[in-house]
């Protein structure tokens, strides 16, 4: 137990950091440009912010938090997705009460207590946008080019959209009613979970994975046809803003989030490689949930991605192998009075932005240039007794093997000279 991590959460180890950073960066420079902020909201809410947010009838809420008393007595939830508690902060804030829309967009870990596989962990992270304050499908459009141009930006082409419509509260209870007209006699033949679901919420039926409800559900009545007249207009208004913005997307009316406060637009990126768990990011209108939450009637519209299903998908595409951190200088001394000479020299080095590191211990020359070797370091420092003596420092190529001897006084001009010259 001591030293194996908990079941289905992953250590992020130094050489994947960097395509962390990369995706990071890349969610960061995308908001940028549409005029997205970040906000950061605690990891832990109180139970009932789930319970209401996600929805009780939910495989979240059902099964999956990790819910425990505080030492207060209070029943608190590790956050397993990023809207509840960003709807929260917004009417915690009045953010309703400034101009909107209000545009957010958040990173981190979520945790669900799910059966670990690949793509599926119980600690996960996701990068996801929210906008409030707008019903425009002019924003449901910007919401879903944001997501796409992520997704292309950190490498990935050729995934694919898929779009629907669940309706309003005045369409969608004329839906459920065909979709139990229609499933109730073939209730024997669903598996136990959606017999279960039937009458509580059929709509979630319709996106069971099992093969036989699969089966069922494309023959049940569709969506599309129950539209009322305003959700109607609202999904060709998105058609036509996604046309124009030359975004393909393919109509699935089996694509629900089956919750009374999603409305209108839901929508699902696809990755074919990774298999099962190839949905890297989803999405939709929630009109009715800013409300639920006990704020005013707001509506909104959002999006997360889970960030560990790019990543296979990438190393899938790229073949492993992100690039190392890099390391400028290393620094070799020979003897006490040399190693504490470098000490200064190289944090002088660093100030001025050179990647340094050094050998330790007092190991051989030999041994030192190995580990420069090992780091792909551009250049050494090779520092001696001899060469401290005289006020000198011996720089190495390590690409060409060329070595020339400086006073040591110039090593800082040395080195804005030679980081001007590589044009870093
Ligand atoms: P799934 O049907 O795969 O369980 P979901 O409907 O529960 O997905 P959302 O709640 O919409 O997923 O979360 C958005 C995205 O977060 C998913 O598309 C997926 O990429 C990612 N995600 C969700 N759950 C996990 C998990 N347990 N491990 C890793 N990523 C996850
Ligand atoms: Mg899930």
């Amino acid at each position: 137990m001591l030293t194996q991590r908990p079941r289905g959460m992953h250590d992020i180890l130094p050489q994947e950091a960097s395509l962390w950073h990369e995706i990071e960066e890349a969610a960061r420079r995308i908001c940028a440009r549409y005029g997205f902020s970040e906000v950061r909201t605690p990891i832990l809410e109180h139970t009932e912010l789930f319970q209401r947010g996600v929805g009780e009838n939910t495989d979240i809420v059902e099964k999956e938090m990790y819910t425990f008393n505080d030492r207060g007595g209070r029943s608190m939830t590790l956050r397993p997705e990023g809207t509840a508690g960003a709807v929260r902060a917004y009417v915690e804030h009045k953010f309703y009460g400034g101009p909107q829309p209000v545009k957010w967009f958040y990173l981190g870990p979520m945790f669900r207590y799910e059966r670990p596989q690949a793509g599926r962990q119980r600690q996960f992270h996701q990068f996801g946008v929210e906008v409030f304050g707008v019903a425009d499908p002019a924003v449901d459009a910007e919401v879903i080019a944001l997501g796409l141009d992520f997704v292309e930006d950190i490498g990935l082409k050729g995934l694919r959209l898929e779009l629907n419509s669940v309706g309003c509260s005045q369409c969608r209870p004329v839906y459920r009613e065909r979709l139990l007209a229609y499933y109730r006699p073939l209730r024997e033949q669903l598996c136990e979970d959606c017999q279960d679901r039937l009458e509580r919420n059929p709509l979630r039926l319709l996106d069971c994975k099992r093969e036989t409800c699969k089966a069922l559900a494309q023959r049940a009545p569709r969506i599309g046809e129950a539209l009322c007249d305003e959700c109607r207009a609202h999904d060709e208004g998105l058609h036509r803003h996604l046309d124009a913005a030359g975004i393909a997307y393919e109509i699935n009316p089996r694509l629900v989030r089956g919750l009374d406060y999603y409305t209108r637009t839901a929508f699902e990126v696809v990755e074919e490689g990774i298999g099962a768990q190839g949905t890297v990011l989803g999405g939709g209108r929630y009109n009715g949930l800013v409300e639920e939450l006990g704020g005013p009637s707001v509506p909104g519209i959002g999006f997360a991605a889970g960030l560990e299903r790019l990543i296979l998908a990438l190393e899938q595409r790229r073949g492993e192998g992100a690039s190392e951190a890099g390391v400028d200088v290393f620094g070799i001394a020979l003897g006490d009075e040399a190693s504490v000479e470098l000490t200064g020299w190289l944090r002088r080095l660093r100030a001025l932005g050179c990647r340094a590191e050094r050998g330790f211990e007092g190991k051989s020359l030999k041994a030192q240039l190995k580990a420069a070797d090992r780091l792909g370091a551009r250049w050494a420092l090779i520092l001696g007794e001899e060469e401290r003596r005289r006020g000198v420092v011996i720089v190495k190529d390590l690409t060409g093997g060329e070595q020339r001897e400086l006073p040591a006084l110039e090593l800082e001009s040395w080195w804005k000279e030679t980081e001007h010259g590589t044009g870093r």
